[in-house]
């Protein structure tokens, strides 16, 4: 077969191909030990997500690999048996939260109300409180500096909801780049960025991960590796990441050029994850919430004032 991105959706999943072989070399600096984690949302006309959430269960099966599952509530909804499986196949789910816009946009009550309900349906459906929680977009940003509390007020132990930078779309520069302890006591395990010029990119994930040509994806490993020696790595993708097979689906949230660049491209995504998981261990984030804790250092918000200066809190 010829390998042509977007062609291949399903070689990478019958074993090794050249190009899971090239991204496994590529991801070599990387820690031996990491976190394989999903976002679980529609992309587009509703029940795609589940064929691919499956794809991805099936990939980390194969690898022997356990990861940590951030659902959004209309998932959990709609489609409950998905949810289910996930638990019953060895992972940790957690929560993706109630409706997908960026935490600012939300504002505390309106999260506060989503936030309870999404982890009271994950509750009573698998039978414990997730421990965990993602913002959409890692939009826990300047403007969103009230949400760690609500979520310590909801009962989660850890938050993986934002990103140590600046970036266009949602980012706190001057965030601590490895976990770090929020004032109410929610571990935030921020996004881990790699170095491009003035640049941090979130490089292990979504559409960094289909589009970041692989010479780049390889400065951007290597300079994660030598900035953050010891420091814990995690993944992260969409079901729609993986989805090929979709047709161009316009996203209000992200403009027509946005769109685009959401659909095209997606046949790199498997054999990148499969050459991530090669030789490498994932456990869920729940399993080493231990160890995170007693490494992380606590941190204030206004620890980074420039960064608060420029986008008061709401
Ligand atoms: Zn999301």
């Amino acid at each position: 077969m010829p390998d042509i991105p977007g062609t291949q959706k399903y070689q990478g999943e019958s074993g090794r191909t050249r190009a899971s072989d090239r991204a496994a070399r590529r991801f070599a600096p990387l820690p031996a030990e990491f976190t394989f984690t999903v976002d679980v949302e529609e992309h587009g006309a509703t029940g795609r997500a589940a064929a691919a959430t499956r794809r991805l269960l099936d990939l980390l099966e194969r690898a022997g690999a356990r990861g940590t599952f951030f659902v959004l509530d209309d998932v959990v909804r709609q489609d409950a048996g998905l949810v289910r499986e996930v638990a019953r196949r060895g992972h940790e789910v957690a929560s993706h939260g109630q409706g997908h816009l960026h935490l600012a946009d939300q504002g505390p009550a309106a999260f506060r109300a989503g936030t309870l309900a999404a982890r009271d349906r994950l509750a009573d459906l698998l039978g414990m409180a997730p421990q965990g929680y993602r913002a959409p977009y890692f939009s826990l940003t300047p403007r969103a500096a009230w949400a760690p509390a609500i979520l310590a007020e909801a009962g989660f132990a850890y938050s993986s909801s934002l990103l140590p930078a600046w970036s266009p779309l949602a980012g706190w520069p001057g965030a601590p780049r490895q976990p770090f302890l929020w004032p109410g006591g929610v571990l935030e395990l921020p996004v881990p960025v790699g170095r491009v010029g003035p640049l941090r990119l979130p490089f292990l994930g979504g559409m960094y991960l289909r589009w970041l040509p692989p010479w780049r994806l390889s400065t951007l490993v290597r300079s994660w590796a030598a900035e953050n020696r010891g420091g814990h790595l995690w993944s992260y993708c969409h079901p729609y990441d993986l989805d090929a097979g979709e047709g161009l689906v316009r996203r209000a949230d992200a403009g027509l050029a946005g769109s685009v660049m959401l659909w095209l491209n997606r046949g790199p995504t498997m054999p990148r994850l499969e050459g991530l998981l090669r030789g490498r261990r994932s456990e869920p984030f729940a399993a080493r919430l231990p160890a995170l804790r007693a490494a992380a250092a606590a941190w204030q918000p206004q620890d980074a004032p420039g960064a608060l200066r420029a986008a008061p809190a709401a």
